[in-house]
């Protein structure tokens, strides 16, 4: 085991970087849903208002996935 010359970059965080929840409005009411896997994070009848629930919420679909 000896250092090699050219020393490899570091590599990123395993975790990935905070996507943006894919918002849809159905019948009045706005549903955030994780953009990988379409769970449905939060509910609102405002935009603001299911951002907020929804950036508060992790996917637990993804975030076992993540999981070795
Ligand atoms: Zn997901």
């Amino acid at each position: 085991m000896h250092p090699s010359p050219y020393p490899t970059q570091p590599q990123p965080a395993p975790t990935q970087p905070p996507q943006e929840p894919a918002l849809h409005l159905l019948g009045g009411i706005w549903i955030a849903s994780c953009p990988t896997c379409g769970f449905q994070l939060a509910t609102a009848r405002t935009q603001p208002r299911v951002e907020r629930r929804a950036a508060r919420r992790i996917c637990p679909v993804c975030c076992q996935a993540a999981r070795p």
